[in-house]
């Protein structure tokens, strides 16, 4: 089964399909992450993207569907793969029908997650996630619990794109080229 989770910044897209991943023994494909684990080890591509994803742009549809294919086209995530953030645009939704194609593989469900602006903005600037273990919070609307085993207070960081402007930047870019 391959899944689309689909939706504005800040719909905790990446949550709901952590759980669903968990649940159906899926591989969560999340471009965002990808992207950000380029910068945070500051590969070349990483420092090429650092300064597009701070502001709330989309990086290019040349580097996104080269990571995507690069992960549809592994037997090991055949028919297994739940798309989070991706695609974002037309060109990149056609490159997907394109490589489901190639790959024999095709989309199950879509699921839409639909949230309003005001909500984003609280999900986005509460956003805390775990340097060790990759962990969601919000700080209004699910904070870390005081004797989290992993999550201590120093290891929650904020996201750099996750400030009041490029929320609205995004939520924008969401508007204008995916929704
Ligand atoms: P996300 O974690 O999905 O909120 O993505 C964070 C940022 O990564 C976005 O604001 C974009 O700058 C970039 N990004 C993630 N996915 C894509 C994509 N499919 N196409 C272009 N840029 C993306």
């Amino acid at each position: 089964m391959n899944i689309i989770i689909f939706g504005p910044p800040g719909a905790v897209k990446g949550t709901q399909s952590e759980f669903i991943e968990k649940k159906y023994n899926l591989f969560k494909l999340s471009t965002g992450d990808l992207l950000r684990e380029e910068i945070n080890k500051k590969t070349t591509l990483g420092e090429k993207i650092t300064s597009i994803v701070k502001s709330g742009s989309l990086v290019s549809d040349e580097i996104i569907n080269s990571l995507i294919e690069s992960i549809v086209s592994n037997k090991k995530y055949n028919k297994k793969i739940i798309f989070d953030g991706y695609p974002r645009n037309l060109p990149q939704a056609k490159n997907l029908n394109e490589l489901l194609l190639k790959y024999n593989q095709k989309i199950d469900i879509v699921i839409r997650l639909k949230v309003s602006l005001d909500v984003i903005k609280k999900r986005i600037t509460g956003r805390l996630v775990c340097s060790e273990c990759g962990k969601i919070y919000n700080e209004f609307f699910n904070p870390p619990l005081k004797n989290e085993m992993c999550c201590k207070k120093e290891f929650l960081k904020k996201r750099e794109d996750d400030n009041v402007d490029v929320a609205i930047k995004r939520f924008k870019t969401y508007e204008d080229s995916t929704e």
